[in-house]
């Protein structure tokens, strides 16, 4: 069997780093074993669905590097769902009802308060034609509602093994709204028939779903696919992440400057018994990812792992790579000096504050104006590879200073920070005519 799996957001809002971990999760699934990845937009809220989110889930998983082999809109398969609903109807599995809001409700406070769960009592399946004619005739639409066997729906999950949901204990859940409008759960089921999707990966919030979708699955008279249910992300202090998601946007990441394989190895191995590192590419995340890595637990979720993991990235990137985006930045100083900078990166524009260090400007801070003095006169003719420690030494004979309180000093003064990279292998590059000038306590 080849896996196709589907990735499938409603364009209503950002993509956040819980639903991307569900985009990369089915793609690692997909990819690992050469399977194909569909994103299909879950636009039926033609109210809500708009074309700017659709594009910025294009781009955001452009950019992750999550590409899709197939792409489709709900909102230009209409025809389908009317003839799935229209097959339904006829099975007598999809029939009308004509509650309002209030009614409903008020039912269910009466059943909550006599102890009984509030789950629909299917009064409309009693309703004679002559009634529907008269809700109609005042201007009622029937909503409408598949009627559940009520049976225990099992299945094996990729994710959490055996899964069982009893839909006798749920409400016969509604399809179509009274406005005629398709509301999530029929049209996905119809596309995964359609689209022979073979394995459904989502978060474990799906589940109660999944029990009404396999029915309606069945009632159709199509394969059931297999099921993934992933744990939860939450946050470092254990919480869950979910009302915090929308501050943790694809797009503001993108900006913040993290790398798109520390995003991708972060999310797709959290909650796994992988170790926290980072990825060759997202295709090796693929190679190397398993369901049976996965705990039941929820997947902890804390910024710190991927700034490790944004720094890690930066450490091994080549200059191959980075040249292309050095240029961008206006801070390609040569393959020397990025091999040089590369250890001291969290995010790759610090390599512009580095950049200054070699060619200015850095206002050098001078703690000891006699030590910089002397520093000056220690100075080699010629710099070069070898002027670190010839000169340190010379600056020590004459001073006296030693270990941190003479490369401290030197530090500060050839760029104006007390942290930095190697200064034996930045000196030769900042050429001595800067260096003297810092020296002499001028920016340069
Ligand atoms: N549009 C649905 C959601 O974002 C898709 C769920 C599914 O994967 O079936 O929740």
């Amino acid at each position: 069997m080849t896996v196709k799996v589907r990735f499938a957001p409603s364009p209503t809002g950002k993509l956040h780093v819980g639903n991307v971990r569900t985009a990369l999760v089915n793609w690692l699934f997909a990819k690992g074993q050469g399977g194909s990845f569909v994103l299909r937009i879950d636009d039926t809220d033609l109210a809500r669905s708009t074309p700017e989110f659709e594009q910025g889930i294009e781009d955001d998983l452009t950019w992750l590097g999550l590409l899709w082999d197939e792409r489709h809109n709900q909102s230009r398969r209409f025809d389908r769902y009317e003839e799935a609903a229209a097959r339904l109807k006829a099975s007598g599995r999809l029939y009308a009802c004509y509650e309002t809001s209030e009614e409903l409700d008020r039912r269910r406070k009466v059943q909550l308060s006599r102890g009984l769960p509030p789950i629909y009592d299917r009064a409309a399946l009693e309703l004679t034609e002559a009634e529907k004619a008269a809700y109609e005739a005042e201007g009622r639409r029937p909503h409408w509602r598949f009627k559940l066997e009520g049976k225990r729906v099992a299945w094996e999950d990729l994710a959490r093994g055996h899964a069982e949901v009893d839909t006798a204990s749920m409400s016969d859940p509604v399809l179509i709204r009274e406005d005629g409008l398709f509301l999530y759960t029929l049209p996905s089921v119809v596309d995964d028939i359609d689209m022979a999707i073979t394995h459904i990966i989502r978060g474990e919030d799906h589940v109660t779903n999944t029990g009404a979708q396999i029915e309606i699955f069945e009632a159709l008279g199509a394969t059931v696919p297999g099921f993934a249910h992933m744990p939860l992300l939450v946050g470092a202090d254990g919480a869950a992440l979910s009302k915090r998601l929308g501050s943790l946007s694809i797009s503001d990441m993108r900006e913040q400057g993290y790398e798109p394989i520390a995003i991708t190895s972060h999310l797709g191995k959290i909650g796994t018994s992988d170790a926290l590192e980072v990825g060759a590419s997202v295709q090796a995340l693929g190679d190397s990812f398993a369901f049976s890595k996965m705990g039941r637990s929820p997947a902890r979720y804390d910024t710190a792992d991927l700034d490790r993991l944004n720094a890690q990235a930066l450490h091994a990137m080549d200059y191959a790579v980075a040249q292309p985006r050095l240029a961008a930045l206006d801070a390609d100083l040569g393959q020397a000096f990025w091999e040089v900078v590369r250890p001291n990166l969290q995010k790759f524009a610090d390599v512009v504050g580095l950049a200054a260090i070699v060619r200015g400007p850095v206002a050098p801070v001078i703690e000891d104006a006699a030590f910089a003095a002397a520093a000056l006169e220690a100075l080699p003719e010629t710099v070069d590879e070898t002027l670190w420690p010839t000169w340190t030494n010379a600056v020590k004979e004459k001073t006296g200073a030693k270990g941190k309180g003479l490369f401290m000093p030197l530090r500060l003064i050839l760029t104006g920070q007390p942290h930095g990279p190697d200064m034996a292998a930045i000196a030769p590059m900042i050429g001595r005519e800067r260096i003297v000038r810092r020296l002499k306590g001028e920016t340069a």
